[in-house]
């Protein structure tokens, strides 16, 4: 018993260290602005997602909004070197905490908007069941106050921008942020290069839905460029493969489950940082 517990207590030690070890290697960034055009910039390092930031002839839309205070401080500082003109409007792609928590730290009166699932979804419960930090009052000015169901056009002066919802994927309300002059689209968490899709289940997310929701994101737009919530951005021709090897992945779990292969031995034929997509593929399939 003793022996045990001596174990224990020495291999939270080792848990301990090697997370610290991780949290130094992971030192933040300051957030910077990366040219896309001269009115359109991607939102750089800091804490959180990739974002954006467009200047419009008499205010400036930023979508998403890190997650801690301090980003959203040095977002606001550098949008301030490049136009004094005002932040009216802030949009969250979708509900995730590293594209929404910095909203309380934008200045009030900033109007936020996004999908209307995405608004429910600030209030759903965490992936370990516990509450939605979004239910405090205190917080309510910092919650999405115009959604939109299919299309929003917002102006600011004559330059229009879109907002597009196509459909599940990531989860059930990520919207699409399209610069038809820049023939750019903001898709955030939609499809990364290098690193696995996310299919937030808990959150309503679906694989099978989400190849469906590119596909017509693709027919729609004449999009040339992607910017993506954590990777480069992508062209057309990468999220076509994205898709395209999204829909291998579900034909694969398919038929090792018509062969009666169980969760773990599935996961086994997939690379490692795979497993939690191809539970989500799985589960879908099985109709859990
Ligand atoms: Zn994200």
């Amino acid at each position: 018993m003793k022996k045990s517990f001596l174990l224990m207590f020495i291999s939270f030690k080792l848990v301990l260290f090697a997370s610290l070890a991780f949290a130094q290697q992971q030192k933040t960034l300051p957030v910077r602005l990366q040219m896309i055009s001269e009115r359109l910039y991607e939102v750089l390092d800091g804490r959180g997602a990739r974002g954006g930031m467009y200047i419009g002839d008499n205010g400036v839309l930023v979508i998403d909004a890190k997650m801690d205070k301090d980003s959203v401080d040095q977002t606001v500082e550098q949008i301030r070197k490049m136009t004094d003109k005002p932040i009216k409007f802030l949009v969250n792609t979708h509900s995730d905490g590293d594209h929404v928590n910095g909203n309380q730290y934008f200045p009030q009166g900033i109007t936020i908007v996004a999908h209307e699932n995405c608004r429910k979804e600030f209030f759903h419960p965490g992936r370990d069941g516990s509450a939605s930090q979004w239910t405090k009052p205190e917080l309510m000015p910092f919650v999405p106050s115009i959604t939109f169901r299919d299309k929003m056009d917002i102006f600011l002066g004559s330059k229009k921008i879109e907002l597009w919802y196509f459909g599940v994927g990531h989860t059930t309300g990520d919207a699409v942020v399209y610069f038809p002059e820049e023939k750019v689209a903001f898709i955030a968490d939609q499809a990364f290069i290098g690193r696995p899709q996310l299919i937030h289940s808990y959150k309503g997310g679906n694989s099978f839905e989400h190849v469906k929701t590119l596909a017509k994101m693709l027919n729609t737009l004449d999009a040339e460029k992607f910017c993506s919530g954590h990777s480069e951005i992508m062209d057309r021709k990468a999220v076509g493969q994205h898709i395209q090897q999204m829909k291998e992945r579900q034909a694969k779990v398919k038929s090792l489950i018509e062969k009666n292969k169980t969760l773990e031995q599935i996961k086994s034929e997939f690379p490692k940082n795979e497993a939690g997509l191809i539970e989500s593929i799985y589960n879908e399939v099985k109709g859990l």
